[in-house]
């Protein structure tokens, strides 16, 4: 071994979903949104010029973080805009979670979360998920240093009301909790409405889901303006120009046409509806998913085995290799069309089959 070995920072990093270079594919692997972003999006890119490049971007992303503000009728002293909510996220697991006791989060989760744990040598405990695939706010009244998860969580889809948030945030007052609500728009009622009670919470919402806008790389965190300034004091020293200016541009854009977010996600949300009837009669069952995906086992085909049928088909879903979660399928709500080419494909897999 050389002797710089012993001190380089080594990791075993996140594993994202496939990006098939084939496009003939009907994706449903990576909780994409299947429909186009905003047409407001289009006509701003295409007004867009390329002289505003050559100068650094506002490093505060003012425009955004105005635009988002209004969207969440909160102040733009409480918005926090990075990355994707990747970025946001690596910025809140490195500005708050800095105690030697571990912090709380299910075991089956996003599995970013133990991975920026070991890189920042943040102490974690994972909760199991009951039986059914719930959270059980009583795993998080023990001591920790913060607390996380996803609601929606992911990837099972499971939804925790207010009420089990707010217990779980009256159990934590000396620590930051934080509500990762990639998926809210597809079901749950956002916990915004706490943060006036609750100083230590954070919420982080996402533009690659409801808004379309995955390739963009927009995320952001609401909380009090004083967890805003840590955030933006870790940031600064970190980098700080993260928000490129056609990422402010077009984020602005797409958060400003409210009437087809709404349009798009009910979309969503009835395909979702749709696919549970559907796959529920072909013999799947699921957590009663609340975002826009379904986290499904079938009663007698392995997981496995389906996934491999299904992308030699060209249908790409996402399947986890990991304890507990081993035979189920992550299957994207894409659209009616490609909903539609799923089941065809399953009824007749399963019907030669005999099954
Ligand atoms: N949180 C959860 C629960 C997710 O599933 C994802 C998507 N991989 C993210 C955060 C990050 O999404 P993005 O960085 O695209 O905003």
């Amino acid at each position: 071994m050389k002797n710089w070995e012993a001190n380089i920072r080594k990791v075993t990093p996140y594993v994202p979903g496939e990006q098939p270079k084939r496009t003939d594919v009907i994706k449903l692997n990576t909780n994409e949104n299947p429909y186009p972003p905003s047409p407001k999006v289009t006509e701003a890119l295409r007004e867009m010029s390329t002289e505003p490049m050559r100068k650094y971007p506002d490093p505060e992303a003012r425009q955004l973080v105005e635009a988002v503000a209004r969207e969440e009728n909160v102040r733009p002293e409480q918005v926090f805009v990075g990355v994707g909510s990747d970025d946001v996220l690596a910025m809140i697991f490195l500005t708050f979670f800095n105690s030697d006791k571990p912090i709380l989060f299910p075991d089956i989760t996003y599995s970013f979360y133990d991975v920026w744990a070991d890189m920042l040598r943040i102490p974690y405990e994972q909760q199991p998920l009951n039986d059914a695939f719930e959270i059980e706010s009583r795993d998080y009244y023990k001591e920790n240093g913060g607390v996380i998860f996803p609601n929606p969580n992911a990837p099972t889809g499971a939804l925790l009301g207010l009420s089990a948030i707010e217990d779980i945030l009256t159990h934590n007052p000396d620590v930051i909790v934080v509500v990762d609500e990639a998926y809210i728009d597809f079901g749950g009622t956002t916990c915004t409405g706490l943060l006036d009670r609750y100083e230590n919470l954070i919420v982080v919402k996402t533009f690659s889901k409801s808004r379309s806008l995955a390739g963009m790389r927009i995320g952001y965190a609401i909380a009090s303006d004083e967890l805003i300034r840590y955030l933006n004091d870790v940031k600064y020293s970190f980098n700080s120009y993260t928000m490129n200016q056609t990422a402010i541009q077009l984020g602005t854009a797409a958060v400003e046409d409210h009437a087809y977010f709404e349009e798009t996600r009910r979309k969503i949300i009835a395909t979702r509806e749709q696919a549970k009837k559907e796959l529920a009669a072909l013999g799947f069952s699921f957590a009663d998913s609340q975002a826009n995906f379904l986290f499904a086992t079938h009663e007698s085909v392995p997981a496995e085995e389906l996934f491999t049928a299904l992308k030699e088909q060209g249908i790409y879903v996402r399947y986890f290799k990991k304890p507990r979660i081993d035979n189920y399928l992550r299957i994207t709500i894409g659209t009616d069309e490609q909903m539609e080419r799923l089941y065809t494909f399953l009824k007749e897999y399963l019907r030669k089959l005999n099954i």
